[in-house]
């Protein structure tokens, strides 16, 4: 399989070179020269495969210049890395509406579930393309991302992880998550400003073929885990197939029977891996893209037109806090016919004019697999307490935001028997003061508090790896202004 950038050009490189590269030299994103197809023999040979195996097979069809058996091997150490014996596990919550639980990995975020599996395939990729240069990853992140980044490659050989995160941006778990990081080749600076000027300036750094130069001479090659990234792409594909399969080994629904799927949403990349599953040939008949107050996709879904000229909101669930949606570009370049120099239009009139807007036809095409909604902050609370009450279930702010979503398609559609899966993107304990003021109505000033009365309150396991972080000592305190962050980077690599 090949793969080529969105924003047209002639580059056409093989998945290994994608994956190091992280972006097309034009700036675009790579995307797979066609969607591989899975047969329906395929999709029922896959009901009685474990999830590492209908991973490595689902990745293998991307990443064919892999090695099937050691790609199969990556999976199962990766999985493994997971609590309990399923990664991604799927609750029955109420007739037809389940939730997809993505958040058993080692920092509790669905991040997991592509950052554990990376590490391999950005090493694999190296020896594929015959590169012996250091990698050097940048990654701007919302609050999680950085977490299971660090996490995946902490002390991996040949590697250096420098993590920017907005400084009032992310909760403070997910701070302290990443501030106490151990690893003697991680780097985590928080950076002044919100996650799109943080994003927007690493993006910058590799769109910028100084700073490549200057890392070069230090012997380093710049690569990307944020999921812009093909490598965090690949393996949230797998785990909308797994849901399907395992609804259909379960005895819920017949094989080829469409269902739903509900994603709380920020930069696109888990819809995204959704609707890559539905081009595969995945029985997938709506995905429901779901936000916070932060509803740009919502507007965009429903007037065809992105329009970042907008207040920019702090939620409480601050991992969909985005107003520029990297991964909406490859969508874009789907349904206006893989047209490249319009999508590079677009993506140029969007960083003059902050806004674009596509045609009617194209709005016509998103609409037919998708739709938008959004949860105000109220109606977070609302919505987590109102299912904690009637089912005994504990979901977390963004899940929460996803829930409301799914519950209003439902209210408008009442004859629908479709069934709906919610994707369950962090563990509740992740961010234990607002699940547990949605729960209980008690606010706590402290994190940890919080997670003991979470725990009183819904008897839910605590994660160790959460808990524990109260005695771990914090080891970088770092804030910088954006046009600052290429010099904290040379710091970190040293001369
Ligand atoms: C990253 C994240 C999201 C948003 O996912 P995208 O792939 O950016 O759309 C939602 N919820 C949580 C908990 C996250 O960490």
């Amino acid at each position: 399989m090949k793969f080529i950038s969105t924003r047209g050009g002639n580059e056409k490189v093989n998945g290994a070179r994608a994956i190091v590269q992280g972006l097309a030299k034009n700036g675009g994103l790579f995307v797979p020269e066609a969607f591989p197809a899975v047969s329906a023999e395929e999709l029922d040979s896959m009901l009685t495969m474990s999830y590492a195996e209908r991973a490595s097979k689902i990745i293998y069809k991307y990443l064919d210049d892999y090695d099937e058996a050691e790609l199969l091997k990556a999976c199962e150490a990766a999985y493994s890395r997971f609590e309990g014996p399923d990664p991604a596990p799927l609750v029955k919550i109420d007739d037809g509406i389940y939730i997809l639980e993505l958040f058993h990995g080692p920092t509790c975020a669905f991040k997991d579930m592509a950052l554990t599996l990376l590490p391999y395939l950005l090493r694999k990729g190296c020896n594929i393309c015959g590169i012996k240069e250091k990698i050097l990853i940048l990654v701007a992140t919302s609050g999680d991302t950085g977490k299971a980044a660090l996490e995946g490659f902490k002390d991996a050989e040949g590697v250096k992880i420098m993590v920017f995160y907005p400084n009032d941006g992310v909760s403070k778990m997910q701070k302290l998550q990443m501030c106490t990081q151990e690893g003697s080749n991680v780097n985590v600076v928080a950076v002044k400003g919100n996650f799109d000027d943080c994003q927007s300036a690493v993006k910058t750094i590799f769109n910028s073929a100084e700073c490549a130069e200057e890392l070069k001479k230090r012997g380093y090659l710049l690569s990307s885990a944020n999921s812009i990234n093909f490598g965090r792409l690949v393996p949230q594909v797998v785990y909308y197939f797994s849901a399907y399969l395992d609804l259909v080994s379960s005895g819920q629904i017949e094989m080829g029977t469409p269902i739903d799927f509900c994603v709380p949403t920020g930069n696109f990349g888990n819809i995204l891996a959704a609707y890559y599953a539905k081009r595969m040939g995945l029985p997938v008949r709506r995905l429901h893209c779901a936000s916070n107050m932060n509803n740009i996709l919502t507007d965009f879904l429903t007037k065809g037109e992105y329009d970042t000229r907008r207040d920019f909101y702090k939620t409480t669930s601050p991992s969909m806090d985005i107003l520029i949606s990297s991964n909406l570009e490859r969508l874009l370049f789907e349904v206006c016919g893989r047209d490249g120099k319009l999508t590079s239009s677009r993506m140029e009139q969007l960083k003059t004019d902050k806004v674009y807007k596509i045609t009617p036809e194209e709005q016509a095409e998103i609409a037919k697999t998708f739709d938008g909604g959004w949860a105000n902050e109220d109606e977070v609370v609302e919505t987590v307490y109102d299912v904690f009450c009637d089912t005994g279930y504990t979901m977390d702010t963004h899940t929460g935001c996803a829930m409301k979503v799914a519950i209003d398609w439902f209210e408008k559609n009442k004859k629908d028997t479709t069934n709906m899966v919610v994707v369950a993107t962090a563990n509740p304990y992740k961010f234990p003061q607002d699940v547990l003021y949605a729960v209980t109505g008690n606010d706590v000033r402290d994190s940890f508090k919080g997670i003991k009365r979470l725990h009183a309150a819904t008897a839910m396991k605590v994660p160790a790896s959460l808990a524990g972080l109260r005695d771990k000592p914090v080891r970088f305190d770092t804030v910088v202004s954006a046009d600052k962050m290429f010099d904290e980077v040379l710091q970190f690599i040293g001369k």
